[in-house]
């Protein structure tokens, strides 16, 4: 197997990327979107948005594999950035550099790897946008001009997300240290202790928008049957795609975390009651359909969502304390339904 070497401009290249603060952030549901449809688009098995930090690779987005990071000794796309265009390698089998890589030898048996560099506004080389298959192939002349298509919305989608207000408050409130003990691994949602951080500021949030705090509890129905039936691996790719779901049927300024197990928790900003009823409704659709994909199964999943306004003199820890309690009444419900904590003024 042959590492990469390292680019001529490492310094600067690992200096922008840290520039850009995208490593060790949660999933963004915008580039999720984009690398499911390459997906489709390509019909591989994987696809990926993958940052070369200095010692791993880490997935800012990922369709068909578990892994959060990988080394980068073993790493195709830490090759494929020492390039302009694609690199595509139609059959690792018969290319020395990769045919004795762990990642080709064991699982996921990468045979074909197709991977397009991805640059900052001043040129230097992030990532990449790279398809992934255990089946040897090749890429058409037009196949590479999507490829280089798609990557070009990642890079201009990066620019955009990189001045936006949102992430520089991000910024502004967490270091990267602080935001990766924050993040769930499998889900790449923020976890409990990353709730319990935006919690305050959202509810400043609030305050100074006039806006009220919306609070909602997610939990998947019946989900040890999910594990028991269908194995714990099976679970996990369910709790995968649900975090996908939730982040996309609420707004890009809610928070969405993972509060521990099956069960989800996102904080967003609503004018009334009403409102929050739509947002609990559009998650619980977006879980229920269409089915999950397992490997060439298919497999129905509802959840519950218990939902609660924070009210005026009201601690956070009570209304989340209500909208737990609003989701056990979804659940005696009946499950695969909403509920209001009505209490609240
Ligand atoms: P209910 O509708 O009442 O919520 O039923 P349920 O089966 O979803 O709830 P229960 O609390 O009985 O079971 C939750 C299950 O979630 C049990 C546990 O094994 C599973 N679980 C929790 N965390 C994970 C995880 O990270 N991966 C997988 N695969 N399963 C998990
Ligand atoms: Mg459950
Ligand atoms: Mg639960």
């Amino acid at each position: 197997m042959l590492s990469a070497e390292l680019p001529h401009n490492e310094v600067q290249r690992q200096q922008a990327l840290e520039r850009q603060d995208l490593l060790d952030t949660p999933a963004d549901p915008y580039l999720d979107t984009l690398t499911r449809i390459a997906r489709e688009l390509f019909a591989v098995k994987t696809v990926l948005i993958s940052l070369i930090d200095n010692d791993r690779q880490w997935f800012m987005s990922r369709q068909g594999l578990e892994l959060a990071e990988t080394p980068r000794c073993i790493s195709f796309c830490a090759h494929a950035i020492l390039q302009d265009d694609a690199l595509v390698i139609e059959d690792t089998h018969l290319d020395f550099r990769f045919a004795d890589n762990p990642v080709v030898l064991q699982s996921p048996f990468i045979r074909f790897y197709a991977g397009q560099p991805l640059h900052d506004e001043d040129g230097q080389t992030l990532g990449t946008l790279c398809l992934i298959d255990p089946q040897p192939r090749g890429l058409d002349v037009c196949e590479r001009r999507q490829l280089r298509d798609m990557a070009q919305l990642v890079e201009g989608y990066l620019r955009l997300r990189h001045s936006s207000r949102q992430a520089e408050q991000l910024r502004a409130a967490l270091s990267r240290a602080q935001r990766k003990a924050m993040l769930d691994a499998l889900t790449q949602l923020w976890n409990r202790a990353g709730l319990l951080h935006f919690l305050p500021q959202q509810q400043a949030a609030a305050e100074r928008t006039g806006l009220r705090l919306g609070l909602l509890f997610c939990d998947l129905d019946h989900f040890k049957q999910v594990n028991d039936r269908h194995g714990h691996a099976a679970g996990d790719q369910v709790l995968w795609q649900s975090a996908r779901r939730l982040s996309a049927a609420v707004r890009p300024q809610d928070v969405v975390a993972r509060n521990g197990g099956e069960e989800f928790v996102i904080l967003a900003l609503v004018h009334d009651s009403t409102e929050l009823l739509q947002i609990a409704e559009r998650m619980r659709l977006a879980i229920a359909e269409p089915a999950m994909e397992l490997d060439g199964a298919q497999l129905s999943q509802t959840a519950s969502v218990g939902c609660a306004l924070l009210a005026p003199g009201e601690t956070a820890a009570d209304a989340l304390e209500r909208a737990d309690q609003a989701l056990y009444r979804a659940k005696r419900g009946g499950r695969n339904r909403c509920e209001f904590a009505a209490t609240d003024k």
